[in-house]
C-alpha cells in the first residue's frame, strides 16, 4: 500500500488516506509502547472435536488495548509491527503468554487443550526461533506437545529451506505447527509432504462456499483425505452456521472452530466456557445414555 501512496502526488490523497496514513503512523509509533504498558492481551477461540464435542484446542489471537483508539483487531496493526519489526516483541510476548495460559489450563486436567500461536513469517527467519521455542518452553514449564504454531500458507513461499529446516528443529523439540488459511496462499500441496507439519486450517472462505460450490467441495475434500493419508489434522476456521458444520464434518474434517461454537474470548470468559462446556457436555451425553 505504501508504494501505491508514494507513486501519487500528496494532493491527489483523499483526506481518508491521509488520515489512514497518519494513523498508521501513529499507531506504528504506539505500538512500541504497547508491550511495557500492558496493552497487548491475547483472546481465545475454542477449538472442537467435531465429533466428540470436546474441546481440544484454543487458538490464541492477539488484541490491543489502545489507549486512545479502544480495542484494536489484529488487522488493525499486525501489518504495521511487520514493517516496524515490532511483531518480534509483541511474538515473543504472545508465545510466552500462551505458554504460561497452557500450563495454568492443563495443569490437572485429564486431557489437555492444544493452544496455537499464530507466528509470523518474520519471526521464523529474523531470530533463532528454536532457541526461543526451547527458552519459552524451559522458562514456563510448558510441554511443548501443547503448543501449536501457526504460519500463514500465503506467507510461506519466500524462503522454502529456511523455513523446512526451522520445521524440522521445531518438530524435533515436539511442538506441532500448522499451516493457516490454507486454500489461500500458494496452495502448493507439496508443502503437506515435504513439511513436517502436524496440522493444516482450511481457511474461512473454503468453509463458506463449501455449502454452496461443489467444485469447491471437492477441492476441500480432498485436502481432508490427503490430511488423513498423510497423517495431519484438518481444522476448519470460521464455522458460522450448522450447514457449514454438517458440510465440513460429512467430508471428514476432525476439529473446527467459529462463532458458531464460540468467538474469540478474553481469559475469564474461556475458563468459563471450558467448565460449563464440560458440564453440559457431561450431561447431554447422560442423557443420550438415558435414552439411548
Ligand atoms: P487467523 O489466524 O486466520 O484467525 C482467524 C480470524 O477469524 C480471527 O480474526 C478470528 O477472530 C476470526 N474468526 C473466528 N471465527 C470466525 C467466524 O466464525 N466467522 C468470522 N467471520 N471470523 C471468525 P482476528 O482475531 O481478527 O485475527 C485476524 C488475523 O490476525 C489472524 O487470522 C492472524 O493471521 C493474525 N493474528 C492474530 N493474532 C496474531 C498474533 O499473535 N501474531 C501474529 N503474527 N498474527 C496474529
Ligand atoms: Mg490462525
Ligand atoms: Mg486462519
Ligand atoms: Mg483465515
Amino acid at each position: 500500500r505504501s508504494k501505491a501512496m508514494a507513486s501519487h502526488p500528496p494532493h491527489r490523497f483523499a483526506a481518508a488516506d491521509e488520515r489512514d496514513a497518519s494513523n498508521r503512523i501513529r499507531l506504528a509509533n504506539d505500538l512500541q509502547a504497547a508491550i511495557p504498558n500492558e496493552e497487548l492481551l491475547l483472546h481465545y477461540q475454542p477449538q472442537l472435536d467435531l465429533h466428540s464435542g470436546n474441546i481440544v484446542g484454543a487458538e490464541a489471537l492477539v488484541r490491543w488495548n489502545h489507549g486512545v483508539f479502544g480495542l484494536q483487531s489484529p488487522s488493525r496493526f499486525i501489518g504495521v509491527a511487520e514493517e516496524t519489526g515490532a511483531i518480534l516483541d509483541i511474538g515473543a510476548w504472545a508465545l510466552r503468554t500462551v505458554a504460561k495460559q497452557a500450563m495454568r489450563i492443563n495443569d490437572g486436567r485429564r486431557t489437555p487443550i492444544r493452544f496455537s500461536c499464530n507466528v509470523s513469517v518474520l519471526e521464523f527467519t529474523r531470530r533463532d526461533m528454536v532457541a526461543f521455542v526451547e527458552q519459552v518452553v524451559a522458562e514456563t514449564g510448558c510441554r511443548p506437545e501443547w503448543l501449536t504454531l501457526e504460519l500463514t500458507e500465503s506467507l510461506m513461499m519466500p524462503e522454502p529451506a529456511e523455513v523446512l529446516r526451522v520445521f524440522r528443529d521445531l518438530r524435533g523439540l515436539g511442538v506441532e505447527i500448522s499451516i493457516d488459511d490454507f486454500g489461500t496462499g500458494y496452495s502448493n500441496l507439496r508443502y503437506l509432504e515435504r513439511f513436517p507439519l502436524t496440522e493444516i486450517k482450511i481457511d474461512r472462505s473454503f468453509v463458506r462456499d463449501v455449502v454452496h460450490s461443489p467444485a469447491k467441495r471437492v477441492i476441500v475434500e480432498s485436502i481432508i483425505k490427503l490430511g488423513g493419508v498423510l497423517d495431519i489434522r484438518v481444522v476448519a476456521e470460521g464455522i458460522e452456521t450448522d450447514a457449514e458444520l454438517s458440510v465440513v464434518k460429512s467430508l471428514g474434517c476432525s476439529v473446527g472452530q467459529g462463532y458458531l461454537y464460540s468467538p474469540p474470548l478474553d481469559t475469564t470468559a474461556f475458563d468459563a466456557f471450558i467448565k460449563y462446556h464440560a458440564i453440559s457436555h457431561d450431561q447431554a451425553q447422560q442423557g443420550r445414555l438415558l435414552t439411548t
